[in-house]
């Protein structure tokens, strides 16, 4: 994606495989500060696509065309992005735009739909925690910030008129 911090990690994600775009999975860190150390660590067995910073900063960690080791089953088929942040915390307004930044991205240049899904069939964007055990049984991003979608949504819709 163009105007981001691009941070390549060299391991723990699998080249290609990304044919198939369903859109973009919402994650929180329970934790702050750039994930790009801990997902260029051989051992982390772990990643993401985008990163956001409380003040609304993006690192873009692996090529939307490769898949990140982030929802298991969901990995082919979604992109994803971990916010900086707890769970019993909301994204900040910074953060709402930058994910909207990179949602509004995604609808242009891979036509994700501009809609909120809670389904690993569905398309648009979902929630870590709506894949249940075959993406890991995580509770992730909790409802606070899954319940920010909707505003996200809005975000990017305005965007795309202007
Ligand atoms: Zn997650």
């Amino acid at each position: 994606m163009e105007g981001v911090a691009r941070k390549p990690i060299e391991a723990n994600f699998t080249p290609g495989g990304r044919e198939v775009q369903r859109g973009l999975i919402l994650h929180v860190q329970e934790g702050e500060g750039s994930l790009f150390e801990r997902f260029s660590a051989p051992g982390t067995r772990s990643s993401a696509h985008f990163w956001v910073s409380q003040a609304g900063e993006i690192e873009q960690y692996v090529s939307i065309h490769d898949r990140a080791w982030t929802q298991r089953a969901g990995n082919a088929d979604w992109a994803s992005i971990e916010t900086s942040g707890f769970t019993g915390k909301p994204l900040t307004p910074a953060q709402l735009d930058a994910v909207a930044r990179v949602y509004t991205w995604g609808a242009r240049v891979h036509a994700w739909p501009l809609e909120v899904t809670n389904s690993p069939q569905g398309r648009g964007l979902g929630t870590h925690s709506m894949g249940g055990a075959a993406w890991g049984g995580h509770a992730c991003p909790g409802p606070q910030r899954a319940g920010q979608r909707d505003a996200i949504m809005e975000r990017v819709q305005q965007s795309l008129r202007t």
